[in-house]
């Protein structure tokens, strides 16, 4: 029998839905994009490829797009890719260098090609057995950009999707594009999230840029009243002396879910339902900079105005395509050790919960629904999901002036940029905001209006079908 590839279950929501996030005339946008695309799509199946269906930023945008592709008549389908540690150290390695960072500092030279190849025969081959000439498909990330030309075989049209880049590039990063440009150039188009991340190189007519985008009824994003962050808190253990029995979500396929795990903490002292919290969630990755922020949290004055930081990320052993997770955890919690008893009480690190995916999604909503203050202090930064996601909670964020950050906060009316190296200035914007209270609501309504406008998934849904649209004509 043919191997076939892996997918992953994807809930189908109706469009519809935006009526209620969105002002009439995207809306309307909305509907007409759909009715155009249907006969087109009619007897196509659109994939998507990845290599994670846990954890990441393009787990969560896949999530926010293609259930409503589904429920606009779509035949969507999302594959994910497997593959041996040895692959993945390879393409973390890439990862880290089309950011510009050396990551492991080791090469990529013919043994890591090889290596690189070899895995992604395997997929290719399983991947080309389901794929259909008529079909469309979008490989995402550097991770799956070896089966272009053996999906292009098929006869299908190929997509490649570019979640990550720097805003100038530098010789790492171009090593990394240099390993990847012999596949990517054969797509049939490719898309990034920002217009400076596309190489140089590329065939300019063959590039796109769609920006992501959040979805607002996941659990991730969906509206939760105060009582029920507070519950939620306390039964995932991060909160004490609040009552659990509220944690109630909606999983979606509409049913209702409780949240029964428990967070692993590394604190001194307990969060009650009263602390004012500034957070970060980000998985436990050096370009999140978890040292950056823990030490000017705990340097420039923050601990004084008696606000706690907690940095949450997912259980290191979740994150298969992650090999660093367990690493960098580590590194954060010897550095909170080592650190003054009076600033280490208000430092928290929660490793969250990856049993199941939409209780975790929950947790970080409730967590971004608490923070007084949300931080994104990323050395680098495809987009930044978690910044969208914080701003929709009409969060005020502080975010590194970096790639896709800077699209989403505009400094000074919908958040804070600062510069991803400055801690004096990262550790001053957490006080200023925490001292007005005025400023921060102001703020945190502006960022709101602004990912209505720009980055809900209904724009991106629109930008793909475009897209699409473009290429099978
Ligand atoms: N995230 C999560 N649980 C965690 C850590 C992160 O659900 O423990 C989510 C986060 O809310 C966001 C995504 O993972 O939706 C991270 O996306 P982002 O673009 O911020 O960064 P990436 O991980 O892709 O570099």
């Amino acid at each position: 029998m043919d191997a076939v590839p892996e997918l992953v279950d994807i809930p189908s929501h109706p469009p519809e839905r935006f009526e209620s996030v969105l002002e009439p005339e995207p809306f309307k946008r909305l509907a007409d994009g759909i009715r155009s695309s249907r006969e087109l799509l009619d007897d196509r199946v659109v994939w998507h490829v990845n290599s994670t269906a846990k954890g990441g930023g393009v787990v969560e945008l896949l999530r926010a797009l293609l259930g409503y592709a589904l429920g606009a008549g779509v035949d969507t389908r999302w594959a994910v890719i497997h593959g041996e540690p040895e692959f993945f150290r390879v393409t973390k390695r890439i990862h880290n260098n089309l950011h510009g960072f050396e990551g492991d500092g080791g090469p990529l030279g013919d043994a890591e090609r090889e290596a690189y190849e070899g895995a992604l025969r395997d997929n290719a081959q399983d991947l080309a057995g389901a794929v259909q000439a008529q079909d469309v498909v979008f490989l995402h990330d550097p991770q799956t950009a070896g089966m272009v030309a053996p999906t292009k075989e098929t006869g299908a049209t190929v997509i490649w999707r570019c979640h990550v880049g720097l805003d100038v590039p530098n010789a790492l990063a171009r090593r990394a594009w240099g390993f990847l440009e012999p596949y990517v150039r054969q797509a049939d188009a490719y898309v990034f999230s920002r217009r400076a991340f596309a190489w140089e190189g590329l065939d300019g007519d063959k590039i796109n840029v769609i920006a992501p985008s959040i979805d607002a009824f996941s659990p991730k994003n969906q509206m939760l009243d105060a009582g029920t962050v507070t519950a939620v808190l306390a039964a995932a253990g991060i909160v004490d002396g609040a009552d659990p029995s509220g944690a109630t979500f909606a999983r979606g396929d509409g049913s209702e879910a409780r949240v029964e795990h428990t967070v692993e903490l590394f604190e001194d002292r307990r969060l009650g339902p009263e602390d004012r919290i500034v957070l970060q969630v980000s998985r436990w990755d050096r370009l999140k900079d978890p040292s950056g922020v823990i030490e000017g949290f705990a340097e420039q004055g923050a601990v004084q105005t008696g606000a706690h930081l907690v940095y949450a990320g997912p259980a290191v052993d979740a994150v298969s395509d992650d090999p660093e997770g367990a690493e960098v955890l580590e590194e954060s919690i010897a550095l909170r050790e080592r650190l003054p008893e009076q600033s280490r009480r208000h430092i928290h690190l929660v490793a969250l919960p990856m049993d199941d995916g939409e209780e975790n999604a929950v947790i970080v909503n409730a967590l971004q629904r608490q923070a007084a203050v949300v931080v994104q202090k990323s050395l680098a930064e495809g987009f930044g999901l978690t910044v969208a996601e914080a701003m929709w909670k009409a969060r005020p964020v502080i975010g590194s002036r970096v790639g896709g950050i800077q699209d989403q906060i505009v400094d000074g009316e919908s958040g804070v940029l600062v510069d991803p190296h400055d801690l004096e200035a990262y550790g001053r914007a957490v006080r200023e905001l925490l001292e007005d209270a005025g400023r921060a609501e102001r703020m945190g309504r502006a960022a709101q209006q602004r990912v209505r406008d720009g980055f809900l998934g209904a724009r991106s849904l629109l930008d793909y079908l475009d897209l699409i649209r473009r290429l099978l004509r």
